[in-house]
């Protein structure tokens, strides 16, 4: 293979995709594999919907995943400007050519008339395409029209037979009949290009040699092959993916579930669980194989052989799995403190951010999981916060009591040491130990869920510890 060319062609519209993601992480791992470049473009004709804010979202969102590119409008490149919006009079040229061939027509209708006719055809249970109402007008009427300062579209011609074939990366032979093809709209009357003109002029300009996007392109694909047709260009290599869905298995929208990059960011996954979450589907995995893998291993792994054609489910719960145990098995204790300590609100003692790491999921559960180990930290418990427990009111005090006094006549201890000195005043009391810890999670952290009880009363240290098991004595008294 000469040396291959991918990209991703994001729309600067909105919150940056998971999809945007997912396919970014495809074209990287090809390019990868095959010794190629892989570059970013930004997609913004669609003036009305494209923000800054917007595209510097993708570029930052992007870059907290791990992901780069080697051109791109933040980093320029041989084929600047990478920005659509700033490559207008290429796609005014490549126009030019096509009317010159004959290759695409100007239409002068009306919204309304494309309304009504659409709605006609919904009527008549034919999925809605243009009629071909100005194929048919001569030179001099479109010359008469124009002079008379009539708003037009250019749109591309369509062959009225026959079907339009390519190869798909994952869906093999792909065969469209030519009627199903829309006479798409290239040139909008404000003299902006359509996405399909300029992307078709972009990947042919940068030399883009695979198009690997999301599956909601196959049927724009033969109006791309088409154009490249016209221009005398060769077409790309075409791959589509499947896109991730729901679990209802409708295409993932954020109405069901989170899709936006910033909120898996804002919650604290890691980037790499979550690029190892999205190459899953690219991966044939028998029983008990390790679902684990960084990016260099999906590089070597992903085969688009093994890819589901009816596409994946965005599958939460899988993707929390995987992340705790990126946290637990692949972070190194530095590297978790490290990342920990953007998490954090005050001072945490090293020892109890390793007890968090295994009982954490995603970074945004660390500080509720710890903030009491800060010393004096409120926890504005209250009688009612006692009340779910097991034991009575008297019993729960003399718990309480015991505690304070085997805390009181701490020597250093180990955690389980404490649990055993524990143990026997709770025997004493005629009490399991687990109803002997209960009451002391809540005193010492405020929560039934927590760190371990002893753990945490070693390392808050006897007088913290005396003080917290005593407030929670006045309060219940
Ligand atoms: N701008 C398109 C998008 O937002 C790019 C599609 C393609 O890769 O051709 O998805």
């Amino acid at each position: 293979m000469t040396k291959p060319r991918l990209r991703i062609a994001p729309s600067p519209t909105g919150d940056p995709h998971i999809g945007t993601a997912y396919t970014a992480l495809v074209n990287i791992a090809f390019a990868k594999r095959h010794g190629g470049e892989f570059i970013l473009r930004i997609e913004d004709t669609d003036q009305a919907r494209s923000t800054p804010e917007s595209e510097i979202a993708i570029f930052d969102s992007l870059h907290w995943l791990g992901l780069t590119w080697s051109e791109g409008p933040d980093v320029g490149g041989p084929y600047v400007p990478y920005r659509q919006s700033e490559r207008r009079e290429k796609y005014d040229e490549a126009l030019q050519v096509l009317l010159d061939k004959n290759a695409a027509f100007k239409c002068f209708c009306t919204p309304e008339r494309l309304d009504l006719m659409r709605a006609t055809q919904r009527k008549q249970g034919i999925s809605p395409k243009y009629d071909g109402a100005c194929l048919h007008l001569t030179p001099e009427m479109v010359a008469e029209k124009e002079a008379a300062g009539i708003p037009h579209v250019v749109r591309m011609r369509i062959p009225k037979e026959g079907t339009c074939t390519f190869e798909d990366g994952i869906y093999g032979t792909i065969t469209t009949p030519w009627e199903d093809v829309d006479m798409q709209v290239l040139m909008k009357s404000d003299g902006m290009p359509t996405y399909h003109l300029a992307n078709v002029v972009d990947d042919t300009a940068m030399g883009i040699t695979h198009v690997i996007r999301g599956e909601e392109w196959v049927p724009s694909t033969p109006k791309h092959i088409k154009l490249y047709e016209h221009f005398g260009w060769q077409a790309p290599q075409f791959t589509h993916l499947p896109v991730l869905r729901n679990p209802d298995r409708t295409k993932l929208s954020k109405r069901k579930n989170p899709t936006s990059i910033l909120w898996f960011k804002a919650q604290g996954y890691l980037p790499e669980a979550m690029l190892n979450y999205l190459g899953l589907p690219f991966v044939k995995l028998n029983e008990g194989d390790e679902e684990l893998m960084t990016v260099d291993e999906f590089t070597d792994k992903y085969d688009f052989a093994a890819v589901s054609k009816a596409g994946s489910v965005f599958d939460i719960q899988k993707l929390d799995w995987l992340n705790g145990r990126w946290l637990r098995e692949k972070l190194t204790e530095e590297d978790y403190l490290a990342r920990a300590a953007e998490w954090l609100e005050g001072d945490i003692p090293k020892a109890a951010l390793l007890l968090a790491q295994s009982r954490i999921v995603k970074f945004a559960d660390l500080w509720p999981l710890v903030a009491f180990m800060q010393t004096g930290a409120n926890l504005s418990f209250t009688q009612e916060t006692f009340s779910s427990l097991k034991t009575d009111a008297a019993t729960t005090q003399a718990i309480l009591r015991m505690a304070v006094d085997v805390v009181q006549n701490l020597t250093p201890e180990t955690p389980e040491n404490l649990f055993e000195k524990l143990k026997e005043g709770g025997e004493t009391l005629g009490l399991k130990p687990r109803l002997v810890t209960a009451p002391l999670f809540l005193a010492i952290s405020g929560s039934a869920q927590s760190l371990p009880v002893t753990e945490s009363i070693l390392l808050l240290g006897k007088e913290e510890s005396v003080k917290r098991l005593q407030s929670a004595l006045n309060i219940l008294k």
